[in-house]
């Protein structure tokens, strides 16, 4: 629970200054982005020109953009939108959304819910985000590709399970602690931040995180979140 609590706090540090930095950053990029963007068209026709360069500036612009975006979502919604969701839809779009990727990396998404999962409370942008960022992790693992299974079941009759069991390379133990630490990445091209991301969002829908692993075997992660429990009224 102390390891828990720690976390916690450096999130919601690391959440206040990120959105507000974040936000500073925004504008100048896209100023930046539109007068590299104007540069290229003026520098075509010189002998000179070397498109790569260009491409390597618009893509790195591109990246900042897109850490940006991540640390933002960590800024506290403005007006928090809480609804009752059907969470098996949000994990079908977001399934939907990442077809094209699985297909690519030769990875089987499969799904097995159980009928009667009841409405969840949540942001929905929020936990498709959340599940975008395990999936993608999940379907990275797998670089020879293999089967992605996600499971919804009740884990007590107020609190459902989402499992994502993957087949992938696996996290050594001695890394499982540092998993959720804002940076912490194993990937030349990762920003460390998915997790972390993750933890924060389900942190505010009363939620928790478990993840196992085993080295060349492939990962599981359980989501755990409170069902919407009715209003009760005369
Ligand atoms: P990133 O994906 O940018 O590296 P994340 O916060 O999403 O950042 O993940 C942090 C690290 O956790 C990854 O670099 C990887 O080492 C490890 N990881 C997360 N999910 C998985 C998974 N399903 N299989 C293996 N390793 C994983
Ligand atoms: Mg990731």
């Amino acid at each position: 629970t102390e390891e828990l609590l720690r976390k916690a706090d450096k999130l919601s540090l690391v959440g206040e200054l990120a959105a507000g930095v974040a936000h500073e950053i925004r504008n100048p990029l896209t100023a930046l982005k539109g007068f590299v963007q104007l540069l290229q068209a003026k520098a075509e026709n010189h002998p000179d020109y070397k498109p790569e360069y260009f491409e390597i500036m618009l893509s790195e612009l591109d990246r900042i953009h897109f850490i940006v975006n991540e640390f933002m979502l960590l800024a506290k919604p403005q007006v928090s939108n809480f609804q009752p969701k059907d969470i098996r839809i949000l994990m079908q779009h977001v399934v939907a959304l990442l077809t094209t990727q699985a297909i690519m990396n030769d990875v089987q998404i499969r799904t097995e819910f159980e009928s009667d999962i009841p409405l969840v409370t949540c942001e929905e942008n929020q936990l498709k985000q959340v599940f975008v960022n395990i999936l993608k992790n999940a379907i990275e693992a797998m670089p020879n590709g293999g089967d992605l299974m996600i499971q919804m079941k009740m884990y007590s009759s107020e609190k459902v399970l989402i499992r994502f069991v993957d087949q992938g390379c696996g996290i050594p133990e001695e890394l499982i602690p540092k998993l959720g630490n804002p940076f912490f990445t194993t990937k030349e091209q990762g920003t460390g931040l998915g997790l972390m991301v993750c933890y924060k969002i389900i942190e505010t829908h009363q939620g928790c995180i478990h993840i196992s692993s085993e080295k060349d075997k492939g990962t599981t992660v359980d989501i755990i979140l409170p069902v919407h429990v009715r209003e009760v009224r005369e």
